[in-house]
């Protein structure tokens, strides 16, 4: 049976760990040729990119900070040169600078507004380039499919992250902005809302016992998300099953938005 994927290329940003890295590989193993974009750390991205091209697929390392005007062209200039063009778009890459709100730096709320929201209009406005310059392929019924990490955090407020909560919340209102100009021309562009998934980027939040039991007080079904469980996700929203669905936000948080402290009548 031919693969979701198949014949599609991919670029993930943020793809040498975490959610970016599980992203990455779900869309290979779906048959997609997949580049991986990193910042930091090549080796991971290398590493995974030699994994898929080994067992028959296609896969690139990229190196570019996606808060860089010059280098997204670079890396989209690298992907064409690859694979000849882009299907599928997942803007992944994110940080946190946490502090108290009286304490945060500017230097903390703007590296954290770049990173997570320039870095995502860049990378969507050079997939919608993209996507126009090629036109219609016989791959896919949609020009293209964008796809934005978001966080539960677009919709609950995050004391002492004010930093990250922003950007989570100004990508909710940019995915769905551009989801609405881009639509007539068949661009589909959704997000995906992660609970608490088990990544560098939490974690605080889940190494030890007594933090992971506090954490579970928040989700309903009980356990800690895994990066295999964002990777399906996107897969589908990627693929023509999701064909329908435009400007939505998926969230795969185990329930962590269902408001669990209401659970005993509030
Ligand atoms: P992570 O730290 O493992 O991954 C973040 C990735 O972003 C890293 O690979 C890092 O190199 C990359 N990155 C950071 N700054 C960059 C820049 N300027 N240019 C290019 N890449 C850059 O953490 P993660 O949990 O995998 O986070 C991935 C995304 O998922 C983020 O957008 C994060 O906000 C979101 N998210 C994570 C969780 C979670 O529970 N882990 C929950 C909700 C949302």
């Amino acid at each position: 049976m031919e693969k979701l994927l198949a014949n599609q290329f991919a670029l993930v940003t943020g793809a040498s760990s975490g959610i970016g890295y599980g992203v990455a590989k779900a869309l290979a193993d779906a048959g997609a040729s997949v580049a991986l974009n990193y910042h930091s750390h090549a080796e991971s991205a290398e590493k995974l990119a030699d994994e898929i091209n080994q067992s028959g697929g296609a896969a690139i390392a990229v190196k570019a900070d996606v808060s860089n005007p010059a280098d997204i062209d670079a890396m989209f200039e690298a992907c064409r040169a690859r694979f000849g063009t882009l299907d599928i778009v997942v803007a992944n890459s994110g940080l946190q600078k946490d502090s108290a709100f009286a304490e945060m730096t500017l230097d903390d709320w703007q590296t954290v507004l770049a990173t997570n929201l320039t870095g995502q209009f860049l990378t969507a406005q050079a997939a919608v380039k993209e996507f126009r310059r090629r036109g219609p392929t016989s791959v896919s019924k949609a020009l293209g499919k964008i796809i934005c990490m978001s966080s539960v955090h677009e919709v609950i407020p995050w004391a002492g992250h004010v930093n990250y909560a922003a950007s989570k919340g100004g990508i909710q209102m940019f995915m769905k902005s551009l989801a609405q100009e881009v639509a007539p021309e068949r661009i589909r562009v959704n997000s995906i809302a992660p609970g608490a998934i088990r990544t560098q980027i939490n974690r605080d939040a889940w190494d030890t016992s007594a933090a992971r039991d506090k954490l579970l007080e928040l989700i309903p079904y009980g356990r800690v998300g895994e990066v295999e469980d964002i990777g399906k996700a996107a897969v589908w929203l990627a693929s023509d099953e999701s064909d329908y669905v435009v400007g939505t936000t998926l969230f795969v948080d185990g329930g962590m938005t269902l408001y669990p402290g209401f659970v005993d009548n509030g």
